[in-house]
């Protein structure tokens, strides 16, 4: 078999969710797991996260798989609907729609659901993607009061820098002065709102990426913070090079040897979720000994430095993230996050639940 491998800890997850609600307080603890819970795999991450007080995905398939799974706590659907038609399942399925646009309040107009509706109604507060504007808050608030469709709302907003120096307090206050007046529950933490800023608590928490252990700030690690990773993606050389001086590796020969050297060919490449605009230098793991790769990612292989790893050779296991090489310093490494890298793990890469 192809020696590549994801091992995915629900003991990781688990313990993050824990350090999660650590930073909670009294406000319930959504944990977001769209995007097939961020590559981990939906069903496992549901058995890992099942001390959540909710479940936060984005579309109906994935909230009606939550179902058939047995899930009986509160389902938020973080896009909000699709269509008039998906108000008869939100109901059918007690599903929480957000409700983010004028679209939505017409469509529960027009096709009032079968049982009222919990719904979450997401204001923008500055981030300019989705949510009413703040400012047509009291129209908003007393339309969807009115609406025979709507059993309780909550009130929504969402951060954009609530990772970075900018901070959370140029939306949070508009947010909360504004919101005041209606006797509402809110919500507006992610991640790194619920880490740094415990007045963003509110009544609902919403983190996803410290659940699978990474972090998300460019300046703090998710070791740091206290977190585990919870995907290791491993792999083995399956050849071994030598250069001598001025040869170069892999297409476009983007690496050239300086001096004469051995070089590992590892079985991962873009096609199982490496990313390809990692440059040389990425960190990669070899049985233990922090190296780097070299040259351009292929779609099925990669090459790394065996300078320093005189013992390595076919065989020999290469970790690519997760345990001891932080999947955050791969993406600072290749220009992304890791949100992308752990999203983007290939469907061909076999996956080992490990406890
Ligand atoms: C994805 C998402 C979250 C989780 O964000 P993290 O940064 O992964 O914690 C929270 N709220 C909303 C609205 C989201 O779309």
């Amino acid at each position: 078999m192809r020696p590549i491998q994801a091992r995915i800890s629900v003991g990781a997850m688990a313990h993050n969710l824990r350090v999660a609600r650590s930073h909670a307080g009294t406000a319930c603890v959504f944990a977001v797991v769209k995007a097939n819970a961020y590559g981990h795999g939906l069903s496992r991450a549901l058995r890992a996260l099942a001390a959540a007080d909710g479940f936060a995905v984005l579309t109906l398939e994935e909230a009606a798989n939550l179902r058939l799974m047995g899930v009986e706590k509160p389902i938020l659907l973080l896009e909000g609907i699709f269509g008039a038609d998906e108000i008869a399942t939100c109901a059918e399925l007690d599903l929480w729609p957000v409700l983010h646009h004028a679209a939505h309040l017409d469509w529960l107009q027009q096709q009032p659901p079968a049982r009222p509706l919990q719904v979450f109604l997401k204001f923008d507060s500055g981030m300019h993607r989705l949510g009413f504007p703040l400012a047509d808050h009291a129209a908003v608030v007393a339309r969807v009061r009115s609406l025979p469709g709507v059993a309780g709302i909550t009130l929504m907003t969402h951060f954009a820098q609530a990772d970075e120096a900018a901070g959370v307090d140029w939306q949070l206050q508009p947010f909360l002065r504004e919101m005041a007046g209606h006797d509402l529950t809110w919500s507006s933490a992610n991640s790194a709102a619920l880490l740094r800023y415990p007045e963003t608590l509110g009544a609902w928490v919403r983190p996803g990426i410290m659940l699978y252990g990474a972090s998300p700030f460019a300046e703090v690690s998710a070791e740091q913070l206290g977190l585990r990773p919870a995907m290791t993606l491993q792999s083995e050389i399956i050849s071994v090079q030598t250069l001598q001086p001025g040869e170069g590796v892999g297409y476009g020969q983007l690496f050239r040897a300086e001096r004469a050297m051995r070089v590992g060919v590892v079985a991962c490449g873009y096609a199982d979720g490496y990313p390809r605009h990692a440059l040389t230098s990425t960190p990669v793991l070899v049985n233990g000994c922090v190296s780097r790769t070299l040259g351009r990612v292929s779609m099925d292989m990669l090459c790394v430095d065996l300078s320093e790893c005189a013992n390595a050779g076919v065989g020999t296991p290469v970790v690519l993230w997760g345990e001891g090489l932080p999947v955050d310093a791969v993406a600072a490494a290749a220009g992304t996050s890791s949100y992308e890298l752990l999203c983007a793990l290939a469907a061909r890469v076999p996956v080992e639940e490990v406890a």
